[in-house]
């Protein structure tokens, strides 16, 4: 699979309350093409900002860029201005949140607000067509749409909007097109929500803890929905979480970062059956386990370092129980054990 997305050494800074801090440290990852990448650290380990940063929607003023590229494409988005950006956002890259009230119009229906995502796309699609003189064509590799039969709306996007409700697993289309997002469950909200971003056909789906505010059957159903989403339309999915249970369930690969840095990036099978970096092991240990009933579970020891201050040393030595000289003397750098499976830990090399 070619690369999508090449993240490289990123570094983005905050004020916060008159300090600076650094929410991403030098940060390298890249991304395959239909690939379903989960990033997983506790708050305030630079998941969601990484997200944020790749999709341009870091708070103007109090956030930026300090070092590094994010190619999408080939593209350095990082250096793309706000307009520029606004070419990319929806229609190549959309992002889900974990409350979809925040995201969707509250003043709206739910068919609404799907047929102006899909009236967008399909005019940002034309224009781009008529600059490259092309007629316009489906995407490759996109499901055809069955019929809708609406008489208010134009019938190509009528099929849209039941294919995409269809295809995020909502039965009733005709009921809940005419409902406003607060009539509807959470759950339904979220699939209403991923509908949404995919009506714009992007090509990269960054998801924010969507499933943090379900209940756990509700959560199991949209995790299953958004892996059916990449293998049925080939999109690339990042899904940030704090849980690493959650990332098992679906992820092909697995980054953990930690205070801003990623400390281990892993297969998803590699990372649960040879977890190698302290932190993940810890991570790992909190995890409840079906068949140990009534054992007891091992939170990690400590809390965060404090992110104003930069510190030339491994950011979990203050919590690790292997922590050696060298730790306290040098960031230890990404290195790789096995073929795709690297961790940034002195245990590890040199
Ligand atoms: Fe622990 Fe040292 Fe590894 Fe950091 S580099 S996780 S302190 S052993």
């Amino acid at each position: 699979m070619a690369s999508l997305l090449e993240v490289s050494d990123l570094t983005v800074n905050y004020n916060s309350r008159g300090s600076q801090l650094k929410a991403l440290n030098s940060v390298t990852l890249s991304v395959k093409s239909e690939e379903f990448l989960a990033v997983v650290g506790e708050s305030g380990c630079g998941k969601t900002t990484l997200g944020l940063s790749i999709i341009g929607l870091l708070p103007p003023g109090s956030a930026w860029f300090s070092s590094g590229s994010i190619a999408y494409k080939g593209v350095d988005l990082a250096s793309l201005r706000p307009k520029e950006m606004r070419n990319y956002r929806g229609s190549e890259i959309a992002m889900i949140f974990q409350e979809p009230l925040t995201s969707l119009n509250p003043l709206r229906t739910v068919g609404f607000q799907l047929v102006e995502a899909i009236k967008l796309r399909k005019s940002r699609r034309h224009k781009a067509d008529v600059e490259a003189g092309a007629r316009s064509r489906p995407l490759p590799g996109r499901p055809s749409m069955p019929s809708f039969g609406r008489a208010r709306i134009p019938d190509d996007v009528a099929e849209e909007v039941e294919a995409m409700l269809s295809l995020v697993r909502i039965a009733d289309a005709k009921d809940v097109v005419s409902r406003y997002p607060f009539e509807l469950s959470g759950g339904m909200r979220q699939r209403a929500m991923i509908a949404m971003a995919l009506a714009q056909q992007p090509a990269l789906l960054i998801a924010d803890e969507p499933t943090t505010a379900l209940d756990v059957t509700t959560q199991a159903q949209v995790l299953k929905l958004m892996k059916e989403i990449k293998d049925k339309l080939g999109t690339t999915i990042i899904l940030v979480t704090h849980d690493l249970a959650v990332a098992s369930q679906v992820a092909d690969r697995v980054i953990v970062m930690y205070a801003g840095r990623i400390v281990e990036d892993a297969g998803v099978f590699e990372l649960f059956s040879k977890p190698l970096h302290p932190y993940t092991q810890g991570l790992l240990s909190c995890i409840p386990k079906g068949d140990r009933k009534g054992s007891e579970l091992s939170p990690i020891p400590g809390s965060l370092p404090d992110l104003r201050f930069d510190v030339n040393a491994c950011r979990f030595q203050p919590r690790c129980k292997y922590a050696m000289k060298v730790c306290s003397e040098r960031v230890p750098p990404l290195f790789e054990v096995d073929e795709g499976h690297k961790v940034a830990c002195f245990l590890h090399g040199e």
